[in-house]
């Protein structure tokens, strides 16, 4: 007989788990999952290239609906669940219905976090994370369009640059004094400030939003300091927070995120949780990789094997045609650290390595990314670099050139 196991989110971390687990044991669990979106599970990184018309939006489905009925998943979507009883081991959702498991997961993702200023609701205000709000934000952007992007973070870049491209007026605000600070040093974020111009979006630093001004929609931003930006849409992509909320009304440990340990499981008996809904060793993380690796330790675990999960490291690359951003790891380099800087910004190429013992740590590249997956795995693995530390910082091909 097999287990019945449900997953609460078609997301990309549960269609993860769901192909990890037909690879390893199909049939071994009666899965079921339940999503609130209402098409099958999609490629969410694509939404960027889907907004600045880069994709068709009929194309970045992760998988057919003939690959999910062939594994006999059930497929639960367009609905959400609202409660969990673990003690009884039952799902309830939005329509009545109800599902028992023998295995719970949850995959819930994040939601965007809203503006706290007044006027955050006002029609015109979206965010971005799902595919409606990129139908949303394309029938609403067109030439001429005054689109204010409030985040200067990974999605804000590649809201402003889809929404320049249909044609909008674009101004990409950022509280911080440089884009994507979580990502960046200042000289690539310098470089990226450039580019992003470049493309005709006007940045503007260091801008604190007061509040958004309309009365039945938003027609305005007004700035701390007093200044004010008219604005026909306004773009909000200032953080996410995990969507665990369900989790909590189940008194399963929840912080910031769920809190797993290293088995993905969180405090009550048979239930997990992936993806960035989880929080592990303090930590949740906001990008595919991790869930990914999630869902392979946990589809192991769920097969009876003895595997954990150590934690991931953080990598990014920025979806902005012809700008070639990738960080990862710790970029900026603290205490004990070494760093080894390549510029030329002639050409507009900056490389970063931060260096600790004899270990890659973290990585920043511009302009020429293609040693980023190299770097990465240098990092990753943690294997020493030190004999080939002098000519680390020039790539992989000279690296591997001198080896031979
Ligand atoms: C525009 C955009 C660009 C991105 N680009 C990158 C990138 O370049 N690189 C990268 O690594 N990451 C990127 N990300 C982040 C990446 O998409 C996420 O890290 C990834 O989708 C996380 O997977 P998840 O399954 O945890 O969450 P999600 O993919 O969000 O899936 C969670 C699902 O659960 C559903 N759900 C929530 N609550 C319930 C409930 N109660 N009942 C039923 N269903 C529920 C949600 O509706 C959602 O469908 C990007 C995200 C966006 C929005």
């Amino acid at each position: 007989m097999s287990e019945p196991l449900v997953i609460i989110g078609n997301g990309m971390a549960g269609a993860r788990l769901c192909e990890e687990l037909s690879r390893r044991a199909l049939g071994r669990y009666a899965i079921a999952v339940v999503g609130q979106e209402p098409q099958l599970a999609y490629n969410r990184v694509l939404l960027s290239s889907v907004l600045a018309g880069e994709v068709p939006a009929n194309e970045i489905a992760l998988k057919s609906s003939g690959w999910w009925r062939d594994r006999g998943v059930t497929l639960c979507y367009g609905d959400a669940v609202t409660a969990v009883d673990v003690a009884k081991r039952m799902v309830t959702c939005a329509d009545g219905r109800t599902l028992e498991f023998a295995k719970l997961v949850f995959a819930t993702g994040s939601r965007p976090i809203r503006l706290p200023v007044t006027g955050a609701d006002l029609p015109g205000v979206v965010t971005f994370r799902d595919m409606a709000d990129v139908a949303t934000m394309s029938r609403a952007a067109g030439r001429g369009t005054r689109v204010v992007v409030i985040g200067g973070g990974l999605l804000g870049i590649e809201a402003a640059y889809g929404l320049a491209k249909a044609g909008a007026a674009v101004t990409l605000v950022h509280l911080m004094d440089r884009l994507m600070d979580r990502q960046l040093d200042r000289r690539a974020a310098a470089l990226l400030k450039r580019a992003v111009e470049a493309k005709g979006i006007a940045v503007m630093l260091e801008a604190a939003t007061a509040r958004l001004i309309g009365d039945d929609r938003v027609e305005a931003v007004e700035f701390k300091d007093g200044r004010t930006i008219a604005a026909d849409i306004v773009v909000v992509a200032v953080g996410i927070k995990p969507n665990a909320e369900i989790a909590a009304a189940a008194s399963i440990a929840v912080k910031r995120g769920i809190v797993i340990d290293d088995h993905l499981s969180t405090s009550a008996a048979d239930v997990f949780a992936i993806g960035e809904c989880a929080e592990h060793r303090g930590v949740c993380y906001g990008l595919v990789q991790p869930a990914n690796e999630q869902a392979s330790v946990l589809a192991e675990r769920l097969c009876g094997r003895e595997v954990r999960y150590d934690g991931s490291v953080n990598a990014t690359n920025l979806k902005v045609s012809g700008v070639h951003v990738f960080s990862a790891g710790d970029f900026l380099g603290g205490a004990g650290t070494e760093s080894v800087v390549l510029a030329d910004p002639a050409l507009g190429i900056y490389r970063k390595l931060v260096i600790a013992g004899d270990r890659l740590v973290g990585a920043v590249l511009y302009g020429d990314t293609v040693d980023a997956l190299w770097y990465l795995e240098l990092i990753r693995t943690g294997i020493p670099v030190e004999h080939f530390r002098e000519t680390l910082i020039f790539g992989r091909a000279l690296v591997e050139r001198q080896a031979a």
